[in-house]
């Protein structure tokens, strides 16, 4: 299951983010999951339901965002959806198509922290 080890990058990633702030006060972690990433996202929630409570906090909720894959196919222009990464161009069959970023990528997209009271601060 290589969401669990996903996880811990991800885990990595959010402390360097969250920096000199108490890692209590992070209350979402949004991430990005691109169709063709190979991401099991109901196994990378399970995954990160399973270390959060050490590894962060109880409170820290976990948003996951489904990223479609687009690619623009180099010949005729067409851009569109892709299912496959092998996709061939609908409208006039070229191949290879040029996928665009963040489709076939897993990204921290946002943190929200609360600092005092309701004030909810987000990096990106
Ligand atoms: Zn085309």
């Amino acid at each position: 299951m290589h969401e669990l080890s996903l996880c811990q990058a991800l885990v990595t990633l959010v402390r360097e983010r969250v920096g000199p702030r108490p890692i209590t006060q992070l209350r979402r972690i949004t991430v990005a999951i691109g169709s063709l990433a190979g991401v099991d996202a109901d196994a990378f929630a399970f995954a990160f339901g399973a270390i959060r409570d050490q590894a962060l906090h109880t409170a820290c909720q976990l948003e996951l965002v489904s990223v479609a894959a687009m690619a623009v196919c180099d010949n005729c222009g067409r851009r569109g959806a892709i299912v496959y990464a092998s996709a061939g161009c609908v409208r006039c069959g070229h191949w290879p198509l040029v996928l665009e970023p963040g489709g076939d990528d897993i990204y921290l997209s946002d943190l929200q922290f609360i600092d005092s009271g309701c004030d909810i601060n987000s990096i990106q």
